[in-house]
């Protein structure tokens, strides 16, 4: 008997030792299940600039939630391939890359695999973007016009089988926002899956500018590419609506789990 007691006590520091050297993982401890790096501005218009520190506020929580990883900057050099090689979702708050090289990384990253959630005025384009892969990209709409001053409004959700669409009703009650209308519409290109749109029966929508028609799509992807664009993305209110956060939620973490 006394022999296994000794044998006992000299486990005892062995054990320790594995204890401390393989100490037992708690949740935030855990590799992330991916991670997304966001590029957003500072300067330009407030409304845009207070909608994306709430993003950033919004995608932090989640990130804590779902166990990924989420930095933001406003460090457009960052958009190169070097650092794109550790990010598994680019988003674009209200910005997009104005240098060649940052644009093409993106290309790059895009036609290998990475996944985008854009949000506003990242899908800008007219005639001085000069960046025809992105107009390819975004499914062909040239922004058209918006209307004016940010109001709420009733969109129809087009597609509830999808993942970034499966918790929503058939309409949902957007918080205020700036819409904007495309021309094309990009509904036309074959690639594109529409999500949600603008429900005809806001027409007309918008004081000092107002849209009075016209097909607006809101909420797409290309299905050519692991990407999300949504037209939220104006003021302080986008976050203030419950359903529509479940579509934030969703879309990301159906960009983010590779399924
Ligand atoms: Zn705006």
């Amino acid at each position: 008997m006394k022999f296994y007691m000794h044998l006992l006590w000299a486990a005892v520091p062995i054990l320790c030792f594995f204890l401390l050297a393989f100490p037992v993982q708690s949740g935030s401890q855990q590799k992330p299940a991916f991670r997304v790096l966001a590029f957003y501005t500072d300067k330009g218009e407030p409304d845009h600039i207070e909608y994306a520190k709430q993003a950033q506020a919004f995608y932090s929580d989640l990130a804590k939630k779902h166990n990924f990883s989420f930095e933001a900057t406003t460090h457009w050099e960052d958009l190169n391939s070097e650092k794109l090689k550790n990010i598994q979702i680019v988003m674009w708050i209200n910005d997009f890359p104005q240098k060649p090289e940052q644009r093409a990384a993106f290309e790059n990253y895009m036609k290998n695999g990475g996944a985008w959630l854009g949000f506003h005025v990242s899908a800008y384009n007219d005639e001085d973007t000069h960046w025809p892969w992105l107009l390819e990209f975004l499914g062909g709409g040239v922004f058209y016009g918006n209307e004016w001053p940010p109001l709420p409004a009733k969109l129809f959700v087009d597609d509830r089988t999808h993942p970034a669409t499966r918790r929503l009703g058939a309409t949902l009650d957007a918080p205020a926002n700036e819409w904007y209308l495309w021309k094309p519409s990009p509904r036309l290109n074959k690639d594109v899956k529409v999500l949600l749109t603008l429900s005809p029966e806001n027409y007309p929508i918008g004081l000092k500018d107002a849209l009075t028609e016209g097909d607006l799509p809101v909420v797409w992807t290309n299905t050519k590419f692991r990407m999300i664009y949504m037209n939220m993305g104006h003021g302080d209110k986008i976050f203030t609506g419950a359903e529509q956060n479940k579509l934030f939620e969703d879309a990301l973490l159906w960009l983010g789990n590779k399924k």
